[in-house]
């Protein structure tokens, strides 16, 4: 059995090779993206294993299931780049990642306390000898109100980890769970906006999702709010993080992922001219602090990673089956 990943890292290259070897396969390790262009990379491989470069639309699964290739597994947990009906309709089984939800919870605990103790430009001080203070005085969280948004696997954990700190914690999500509400109360939407000082999102990006905080939902928000996605950059408009930012209804923002990142995830581009305005703009802020989309980053994250699309992919071959089945 043959599988082809792409968008392999340096850092995953012993995963693989460690993985491949414990479940008896081969497979054929490429540093780019899939596309419709080098789909022939897949030659003779029943499975293919991407990030979330490679958009799996419905015109390169097509090209995928004419070279056989019968299951596509993206080694994130997001799967907002594979069309899921085209897979369906072409017979190709579709999985995504399975990882602990630690590294992404804590990431985001990371972020909330980064804004409210204004590290950014105490960090930028500290860099030209200026130790003052003024400017820089934080808040605690025992004293505020932090509204979680979607509250699967990544959303619980976060409200685990907030318990310690004695916030008051707000949860909302269409699909409330017993475990999470001993911890947090869930509320409307309206409700969590209206309250919460902290705003911390954790829903997958589908249609309804998309741009669910805008310019309507903002106002909404108390003033001076903090903002924090370490989920997908579409559930935030940027246009309106900018606006209220600048106008000061948004207290701080911690940004893990930001609409328009596309060309620049996990690339150098420190010599190219950028046009990603919105993004640059944003960052030179002081009260936000944006990261490259590395809250999955860790050691157990990547071999997990790895390990649940190799393992994946031979046992829906096999069997049929697999617990991330997507289609
Ligand atoms: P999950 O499927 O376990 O949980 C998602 C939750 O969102 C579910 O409980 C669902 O009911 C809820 N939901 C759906 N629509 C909603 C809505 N409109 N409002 C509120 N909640 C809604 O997923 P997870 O493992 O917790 O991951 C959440 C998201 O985090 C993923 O979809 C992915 O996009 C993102 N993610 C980002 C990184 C990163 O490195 N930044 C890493 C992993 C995951």
């Amino acid at each position: 059995m043959r599988i082809a990943a792409f968008e392999v890292r340096d850092d995953e290259r012993e995963a693989f090779a460690a993985e491949a070897e414990r479940v008896g396969v081969d497979v054929d390790l490429h540093a780019e993206p899939l596309t419709e262009g080098n789909a022939h990379l897949a030659d003779g491989c029943e499975g293919v294993s991407t990030l979330g470069q490679s958009h799996l639309d419905a015109a390169l699964l097509e090209a995928l299931a004419q070279r056989d290739v019968k299951v596509v597994a993206t080694r994130t947990i997001g799967y907002n780049h594979i069309d899921l009906d085209a897979a369906k309709r072409l017979g190709i089984v579709a999985l995504n990642a399975d990882y602990a939800p630690n590294g992404v919870a804590e990431y985001t605990v990371m972020f909330i306390l980064l804004v409210l103790r204004n590290y950014k430009p105490a960090l930028w001080r500290g860099q030209v000898y200026d130790f003052s203070l003024q400017g820089l005085q934080g808040r605690e969280l025992r004293n505020l109100t932090v509204g979680v948004m979607g509250t699967g696997r990544i959303g619980a954990t976060v409200i685990e980890c907030l318990t310690g700190f004695g916030c008051r914690i707000l949860a909302y999500d269409p699909h409330p769970k017993a475990k999470v509400a001993e911890h947090a109360e869930y509320v409307d939407l309206d409700t969590l906006y209206a309250n919460s000082d902290v705003i911390t999102l954790h829903m997958p990006l589908l249609d309804s999702t998309y741009h669910i905080i805008n310019r309507e939902s903002i106002a909404r928000m108390k003033d001076g709010v903090v903002l924090v996605n370490c989920a997908r950059g579409e559930l935030m408009d940027l246009d309106a993080l900018i606006d209220n930012i600048e106008a000061e209804k948004i207290g701080g923002l911690g940004l893990d992922t930001v609409e328009t990142e596309g060309d620049l995830i996990h690339r150098d581009r420190r010599t190219d001219i950028l046009t990603n305005r919105g993004i640059a703009y944003l960052r030179q802020f002081p009260n936000v602090v944006m990261t490259q989309h590395m809250a999955f980053y860790t050691d157990a994250a990547v071999h997990s990673m790895v390990s649940c699309s190799v393992d994946g992919i031979k046992s829906v071959l096999q069997t049929g089956g697999f617990r991330t089945r997507l289609v």
